[in-house]
């Protein structure tokens, strides 16, 4: 099944991004952003720390509660 998310601004189709920064503690951030526009739309954030020889990770959801609202369309 896939799954389209419309731009909150203007409608347009949002496209599913993966971007990684930082060095010793990498931060992950998952987001839509709007083709159309460039409206971008935070969904998780994940901080993968090195502790010793463990590796530990904290999912942030910053604006989870942003992604709710918008609409969603199924095929
Ligand atoms: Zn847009």
């Amino acid at each position: 099944m896939e799954q389209r998310v419309l731009c909150p601004r203007c409608g347009g189709n949002m496209t599913y991004f993966i971007e990684v920064e930082g060095g010793n503690s990498k931060r992950v951030h998952y987001y839509y952003k709007c083709v159309v526009c460039g409206y971008k739309l935070d969904d998780l954030v994940l901080v993968v720390r090195r502790k010793d020889r463990r590796i530990e990770i904290e999912a942030l959801e910053p604006q989870r509660q942003l992604v709710y609202p918008i609409n969603v369309v199924r095929k």
